[in-house]
């Protein structure tokens, strides 16, 4: 390992060398994954001709915008879909989810859940918090969810049964910020079969953000309709600067397209300005980018978990995103742990991070994020609500060297208080 250019104890060195050596497996894994996505992505730029021309933004109503319309069918074509919708209209994941939502579900019809909770910005969507804001459920839209098992995997048995007059079968594939595990491309192939066998006209639909190029197929190559994520998660390859996309079945996208600009005018509007160049550029990326994000997450896992922390996933344990969990156990831990790991950041690293009350949240939270893009969560960044488990939930990092020099330093802001091995829990 070379020198690394802060003060960090002799220990962390040592714990971060140790931790490093056990990831080669891993790491060659991961650069296997990644290297196979990235020659997906760059067939389909050159099959779709991708060209200069494309990265011009159109203005007004954007009639005709050729760079849009060849992003679509590009993303379509590495996610093996029929049509897709990436804008940088999204606002957010959420945005594009809620699009997606409306788009296909219709008042009487049913939205089932099959992985207990959705993320909980989806909740004011739905209609489970909040009242007359013009969720689902103000439109007559009824939800339904089936919890995960004990050991996180969903209830199969229960499926078909379940999925009895339901429009839309829902599945988020990420932790999010639970310690559950997320679900593979191969477990959602497998409830997508129970869906369709046991009711045809089931929409299958997944939350994919965090997701997107950790697996070498995505969810609507294995069965599912409809997917959906944020481009300043994974996609984006931490280039495109905000958006979001929808991608499946031709006549769903066509549905979310008329909910994102409106009935009649679908996908044939929606001026570019000037964000096609970084959207297909991030995507070109996207794939070695992700493979950082999960190299920092791995490091990060065998790092803690040889200072003695549990964390989801262990450092060798097969990942389908690329979140990780530490679960430091106290609050004082956690809070040395964000403000470590803000030292690292490309961007603030001068700021230090403190608890506040988030909205929307009912303990207090702390967030480490120094980033190009305003909240981009495939930048090195850990959120961490102050309350049990006192678990930090990082993800990111846009290259490895800079993840894992964030994650060395979070280790030693907890060494500086003494606090970096769990044994010096002292109450
Ligand atoms: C990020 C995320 C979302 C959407 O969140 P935004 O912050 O609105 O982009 C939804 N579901 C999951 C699992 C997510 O990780």
């Amino acid at each position: 390992m070379n020198t690394i250019p802060f003060s960090v104890s002799p220990r962390v060195l040592d714990l971060a060398r140790q931790a490093e050596a056990r990831c080669a497996g891993q790491f060659a894994q991961i650069d296997q994954t990644a290297e196979a996505n990235a020659w997906k992505v760059l067939s389909a730029f050159i099959q779709h001709g991708v060209s200069e021309s494309h990265f011009y933004g159109s203005t007004g109503y954007g009639y005709g915008d050729r760079g849009r319309e060849t992003l679509d069918q590009v993303f379509a074509q590495i996610t093996g879909s029929q049509d897709a919708l990436v804008r940088h209209n999204f606002v957010s994941g959420t945005h594009a989810l809620t699009t997606a939502l409306f788009g296909v579900l219709r008042p009487g019809d049913v939205l089932l859940s099959l992985t207990g909770s959705p993320y909980d910005t989806l909740e004011e969507v739905i209609g489970l918090r909040g009242e007359g804001n013009g969720s689902l459920k103000d439109f007559g839209v009824l939800y339904r969810q089936l919890d995960l098992l004990a050991d996180g995997t969903p209830d199969y048995d229960a499926i078909p049964q379940a999925v009895e007059g339901v429009k839309v079968a829902y599945l988020q594939r990420s932790r999010g910020y639970s310690l559950r595990p997320s679900l593979s491309v191969e477990t959602i192939e497998k409830v997508a079969r129970l869906v369709h066998e046991a009711n045809p006209q089931a929409i299958v639909m997944v939350d994919n953000c965090y997701g997107e190029f950790v697996e070498l197929r995505e969810p609507t190559q294995a069965g599912a309709d409809l997917i959906i994520g944020s481009l300043i998660k994974n996609p984006g390859g931490g280039i495109a600067r905000t958006g979001g996309y929808i991608a499946g079945r031709q006549d769903l996208v066509e549905l979310c397209s008329y909910r994102l600009t409106s009935p009649g005018m679908g996908k044939e509007v929606g001026c570019t300005l000037g964000e096609s160049r970084d959207m297909f550029l991030g995507l070109f990326l996207a794939p070695t980018v992700v493979g950082a994000a999960l190299k920092t997450a791995v490091f990060a896992a065998s790092l803690f978990e040889q200072a003695g922390y549990p964390v989801y996933p262990r450092f060798d344990e097969p990942r389908t995103d690329i979140i990780q969990a530490v679960r430091l156990g106290e609050e004082k831990r956690l809070i040395a742990f964000c403000q470590g790991m803000q030292k690292g950041a490309p961007v603030d690293a001068f700021v230090t991070p403190e608890p506040w009350d988030m909205p929307g949240y009912n303990s207090q939270v702390i967030m480490a994020a120094g980033a190009f893009t305003m909240g981009a969560s495939i930048e090195l960044s850990a959120d961490a609500p102050i309350r049990e488990p006192y678990a930090a939930w990082m993800q990111g990092g846009l290259t490895y060297p800079a993840g894992k020099l964030g994650v060395i330093l979070a280790a030693q802001s907890m060494e500086e208080q003494g606090i970096l091995m769990a044994s010096s829990y002292n109450g």
